[in-house]
């Protein structure tokens, strides 16, 4: 697979700081039941890097230490990941709220059938990939079955009460171009989608995030293959906006692999840009638990326009959206 990077490091971009720590973002590891096509992390069945309980461990310690508001856990699938479940009850002991990204389709692999009722009764909020309301762009982009799995598993957590106003289980969803397009204005999106998936399945769901596709790992490789990488890069920086800047969620979060090195963000980790603090050439969280980090520089580069072109692109949407 060809590797964007060096591409991406030849584009400047605005120098930013980071503010105050709100989020822990831990990727357990690479493993999924699935390979979907714009996958920024490259995940798959046959992948075997997997978070180990003693880094586990760290995360919970350091949540404690630094009293960190939410925990965000992201893969790969996490739920395969042995630790997923221990981290969150560590973290919903500590009062903390906890981000679940999950693909939906999990919730039919083996000995996850209790699974939905586990992330209700912990109260996690569930981030869940849908990149099409219609089953031939979400089968294209996800493979067979995904879309009719997925429809599944939503009424499965609807039936538990996910996506009810005032239940207080929150379920989102994400949507992301199949190609090198921006995406369309979120609201609009939301509105049709929840029109559809209401109207054919009775699925109801909180919120749409429209996330850009990031030209890095599969979907970077696919742009190159295609002559389509400087076209990308340069429709994201036309459409740069510089208000974006003071919302990029890389100012709150902090990355974490499953070795539990750091980054300053997620698509960061997957460049192996590790987050830099003084001399030293890669942090780990332990080298953390004391540290505040607040208004260190955040490593920037070409791919960082996918965050700040259009509307936007954060971990929870659109940030044009999210400020309103
Ligand atoms: S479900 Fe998510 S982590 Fe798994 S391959 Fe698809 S995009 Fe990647
Ligand atoms: S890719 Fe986005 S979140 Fe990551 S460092 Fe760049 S601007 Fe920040």
């Amino acid at each position: 697979m060809r590797d964007t990077w060096p591409l991406l490091n030849k584009i400047p971009f605005p120098a930013i700081r980071r503010g105050q720590l709100q989020t822990l973002q831990v990727n357990v590891g690479y493993r999924c039941n699935q390979s979907c096509v714009h996958c920024h992390v490259n995940a798959g069945p046959n992948r075997t890097e997997e978070m180990d309980a003693a880094t586990a461990d760290l995360v919970i310690e350091f949540l404690e230490r630094q009293r960190v508001a939410t925990l965000d856990i992201t893969g790969g699938a996490p739920e395969l990941n042995a630790n997923f479940r221990r981290m969150v009850t560590a973290a919903r002991d500590m009062a903390a709220k906890v981000i679940d990204r999950h693909n939906l389709t999990v919730q039919e692999q083996p000995g996850q059938e209790d699974l939905p009722e586990f992330l209700a009764a912990n109260q996690v909020e569930i981030v869940a990939s849908m990149p099409c309301y219609l089953q031939d762009n979400v089968d294209k982009q996800r493979g067979k079955g995904v879309y009719d799995g997925s429809i599944r598993a939503l009424k499965r957590l609807n039936a538990l009460g996910y996506g009810r106003e005032g239940s207080g289980l929150t379920l989102n969803l994400v949507y992301n171009p199949l190609g090198p397009a921006l995406p369309p204005p979120q609201a609009e999106l939301e509105a049709d989608y929840k029109r559809v998936l209401g109207e054919r399945f009775g699925v109801r769901f909180n919120s749409l995030f429209t996330l850009a596709n990031m030209p890095i790992q599969r979907f970077g490789a696919i742009l190159l293959s295609q002559g389509q990488f400087d076209s990308y890069l340069t429709r994201l920086q036309h459409a740069h906006r510089a208000e974006n800047l003071d919302g990029v969620m890389c100012r709150s979060l902090l990355s974490v692999d499953y070795r539990g090195y750091v980054y300053d963000c997620d698509f960061n980790q997957m460049l192996d840009l590790p987050l830099s603090r003084g001399a030293r050439e890669r942090l780990h969280l332990r080298d953390l638990f004391d540290d505040d980090i607040s208004n260190n520089p955040i490593r920037v580069a070409g791919h960082c326009f996918g965050c700040t072109a259009g509307q936007g692109s954060s971990c929870g949407g659109a940030l044009k959206e999210a400020a309103e």
